[in-house]
């Protein structure tokens, strides 16, 4: 079996971020695994600009915030980059499995950085009924499509959530030509932060309607609309639409280590540890993680 004094799990600026400080403070040997073919995390979906405004104090979207921390890589030989490598178990011995193309390999880690990201809530976990149409979307799936695959999602346009990655896509989708009917919001503000509501919104006048609930999706084949209630009026109407986009929230990733809380030598970073709003304190903050991680490495040497 293969060993690594660290191996990280996920290649987004919190893996990048934890494996450069932890090369930084002395580390030799570390292993870095990122399931897709491209390093960057979901910062590669984010084309727009917001990005690195405190950290690099200039304004640089996702794609140009990443390659800052790519292009340090190769000053760094003592980190090893595996892409497309899916960690699919990590057990309390700090052996991680793999899977790659043609290949699965367990290795052997000192200590691991788990920096797997988060995942986006679903219709199905915030129980929206009514049909099952095609053209339900998680936002993030529709960035996805739309920035990555060059593929519009749809025309007519729902968006549930008024979240900043919802708030995103309204004004992304409206500069590709779709028509975004409503934001619809089931608390009295907006989730999002206040420059995303003015900049994303208002300056294309999207409505954003503030305690409104969806009660139903419609659609034979397509969505066809939305039911939708005025929770302040206490009425119903329908909204038109051919697409709808679920933006309510994310989750941390933890799945493949959730029954290893507290381990030591096991440590968490980047939105694997909680949902961050800015990349800037995912870099801190994971910066901080590689620390600790030598530091473990430095005391189980001088045992
Ligand atoms: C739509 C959207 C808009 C945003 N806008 C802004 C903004 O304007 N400004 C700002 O500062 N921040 C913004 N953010 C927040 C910021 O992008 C995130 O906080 C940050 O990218 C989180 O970094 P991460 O490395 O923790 O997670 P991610 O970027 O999600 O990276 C996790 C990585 O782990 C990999 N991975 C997961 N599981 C495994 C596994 N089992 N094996 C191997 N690899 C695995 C994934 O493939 C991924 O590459 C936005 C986020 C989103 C989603």
């Amino acid at each position: 079996m293969r060993r690594y004094e660290l191996v990280i799990v996920g290649g987004g600026p919190a893996g990048l971020a934890a494996a450069i400080a932890a090369a930084d403070r002395g580390a030799r040997n570390i292993l870095l695994l990122e399931r897709d073919q491209y390093l960057g995390g979901i910062l590669n979906q984010c084309i727009h600009p917001g990005f690195g405004l405190q950290y690099f104090r200039e304004e640089l979207t996702g794609p140009e915030y990443a390659a800052r921390f790519i292009a340090e890589l190769p000053k760094y030989p003592q980190i090893e980059i595996s892409r497309r490598s899916f960690a699919v178990k990590v057990t309390a011995r700090k052996e991680i499995t793999y899977l790659k193309p043609g290949c699965c390999e367990t290795i052997k880690a000192g200590a691991v950085i788990m920096a797997t990201g988060c995942r986006e809530r679903t219709r199905e976990m915030i129980h929206i009924p009514g049909d099952r149409p095609a053209g339900v979307f998680s936002a993030g799936l529709a960035q996805k499509l739309l920035n990555i695959e060059g593929l519009l999602p749809g025309k007519e346009v729902v968006i549930i959530g008024s979240g900043d990655i919802g708030l995103i896509m309204a004004r992304r989708l409206t500069l590709e030509g779709a028509r975004v009917k409503a934001v619809l919001e089931i608390q009295e503000k907006s989730a999002g932060l206040t420059r995303n509501v003015v900049q994303c919104l208002e300056d294309f006048n999207i409505p954003l309607y503030l305690r409104h609930q969806v009660l139903k999706i419609s659609g034979r084949g397509r969505v066809a609309g939305v039911t939708v209630l005025n929770m302040q009026e206490n009425k119903t109407f329908e909204l038109a639409c051919d697409t709808v986009l679920v933006s309510v929230g994310l989750l941390p990733e933890r799945d493949i280590f959730a029954d290893l809380s507290g381990l030591p030598g096991l440590f968490v970073c980047g939105n694997a540890d909680k949902v961050y709003d800015l990349v800037d304190n995912v870099t801190r903050d994971s910066k901080k993680t590689g620390f600790l991680a030598v530091e473990y490495l430095r005391s189980k040497n001088a045992e």
